[in-house]
């Protein structure tokens, strides 16, 4: 198992603002926001990277996206629109080595990402 920082944000060892949580997922905003909603939603199991999943991690992947719609839906975004994106290793600008979704939202996003 990776111990990273997100690990650490679960257990409640290092701070975060966190915006929702259930038993598989727990959601926080980003520490450098790169849009007026920029949300965070991690699994609570600790899958490395997008590479590590497999058909066992099929429930708690599809709890990620929906935990993310839902907030997303929540927050007044949905019929404006909103982005997810997961970064996966160096050349997708994977930084943190916990599988995560960002929502960003409240603006135009551009195309392509850079
Ligand atoms: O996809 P990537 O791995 O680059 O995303 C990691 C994200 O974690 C970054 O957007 C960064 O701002 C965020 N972060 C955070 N809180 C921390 C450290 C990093 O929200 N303590």
């Amino acid at each position: 198992m990776t111990d990273t920082l997100f690990a650490k944000i679960i257990r409640r060892e290092i701070p975060a603002d966190i915006v929702y949580e259930d038993e598989a997922v727990l959601a926080f905003r980003d520490i450098n926001p790169q849009a007026p909603v920029h949300v965070l939603f991690v699994p609570k199991t600790p899958i490395a990277t997008l590479n590590d999943l497999t058909d066992a991690d099929s429930l708690s992947v599809g709890k990620l996206v929906l935990a993310a719609t839902r907030y997303a839906k929540a927050q007044g975004l949905a019929e404006n629109g909103y982005r997810c994106v997961m970064n996966c290793n160096r050349d997708g600008g994977q930084t943190v080595f916990h599988l995560h979704l960002h929502l960003l939202g409240g603006r135009v996003m551009q195309w392509p990402p850079g």
